[in-house]
């Protein structure tokens, strides 16, 4: 594989690592299988290396997403305070993953900045946090955190063998951050599941667990989102809103509207696409768009977020019935 990072930074980390007796690994607040997929693939790899690893989800994960937690050793801090407490009291190297700054993990994010340990960032969004961190392994020339670290892992330890486990879960990332392999891929994405493949990654485990796991619930939920797409063909944008009332008919489970976000763009002519998500005490806004349209600008400048150029969110405190204005305001701007 091509080397994504100079060798001095490597020799930074291996002496950072060398130096460490408990090391944190933590990411962003919603995991997804980039989020857990990397998180749980590192803590194996360096546990496989003789280190002492802690995970910590700011919030929990989906429960499509258990098969990478076989242990049930991540920790949530949302219910787990005094432990994760404890571990990041005790730990003299932070990782964190799949996040561009601590600001991500918010109330975590506080916790971790706080601690005096070595803090490492491996990621793949544009933006780094630089400040947050001691050592950034950071481009966004990359599908996904997970084929970022397995290949960071290999030029740090050309000679060391990958598990089963550990290749599952690099390549569950690779998967569901490609969205199945149809954006963000470079030519070292296929080398990088070509390999994790031979390492043992199990696709079939990953395809069945991720993508053939839901409730009923979930598959009517996806039949009301279906039905209630949106268009706005002057903008070549079509979205989705889900209600709170609408959630709580179909029984709303923690990561029931995954990729439901990308429906709208298999509309021909379309070109954008938004997720309303109505949460307690705001709107989880989630973009997509196809080509040349950045959706990243909008999520800054209206809706409080960010992101990859095709792929953002954000959220929004007003009410339901603004989403549509807002909305249109955003996209004025980038549609002309
Ligand atoms: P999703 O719609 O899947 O939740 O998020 C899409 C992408 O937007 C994520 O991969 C992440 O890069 C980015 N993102 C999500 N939430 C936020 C946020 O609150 N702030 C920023 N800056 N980026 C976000
Ligand atoms: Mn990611």
């Amino acid at each position: 594989m091509k080397a994504l990072f100079p060798k001095n930074l490597i020799t930074c980390w291996d002496q950072a690592i060398t130096r460490s007796a408990g090391i944190v690994l933590a990411t962003h607040v919603n995991p997804d299988g980039d989020a857990v997929g990397a998180m749980t693939g590192l803590g194996l790899f360096l546990r496989q290396q003789g280190y002492r690893v802690t995970c910590i989800c700011p919030s929990p994960y989906p429960g499509f997403l258990e098969f990478l937690d076989n242990g049930k050793n991540v920790l949530v801090f949302s219910h787990q305070k005094e432990e994760v407490l404890r571990a990041v009291d005790e730990a003299n190297m932070l990782v964190a993953v799949d996040v561009s700054g601590l600001l991500r993990m918010e109330e975590l994010g506080d916790v971790l900045s706080e601690s005096r340990a070595f803090k490492v960032l491996m990621d793949h969004h544009i933006d780094p946090v630089m400040e947050d961190f001691d050592l950034v392994f950071s481009t966004p020339q990359v599908s996904s955190s997970c084929e970022l670290i397995f290949r960071l892992l290999s030029a740090w330890k050309p000679k060391a063998v990958f598990s089963k486990e550990q290749a599952t879960a690099f390549l569950t990332g690779i998967i569901t951050d490609t969205n199945q392999f149809a954006n963000s891929v470079y030519a070292e994405t296929f080398n990088a599941a070509s390999l994790l493949h031979r390492w043992g990654a199990d696709s079939e485990t990953i395809f069945s667990q991720v993508y053939q796991n839901f409730t009923l619930n979930r598959m009517h939920l996806m039949g009301y989102a279906l039905r209630n797409i949106r268009v706005l063909p002057e903008y070549g944008a079509a979205y989705i809103v889900l209600t709170r009332d609408v959630l709580e008919a179909f029984d709303y489970r923690n990561g029931d509207t995954e990729s439901f976000v990308n429906f709208p763009l298999a509309i021909k002519g379309i070109h954008i696409s938004a997720l309303f998500l109505q949460k307690e005490d705001h709107i989880k806004v989630s973009l997509r768009s196809k080509g040349a349209i950045a959706v990243n600008g909008i999520a800054r400048q209206f809706f409080n977020g960010g992101g990859h150029y095709n792929a953002s969110a954000g959220k929004m405190e007003d009410a339901p019935e603004k989403i549509e204005e807002l909305l249109k305001e955003a996209l004025g701007t980038i549609i002309a």
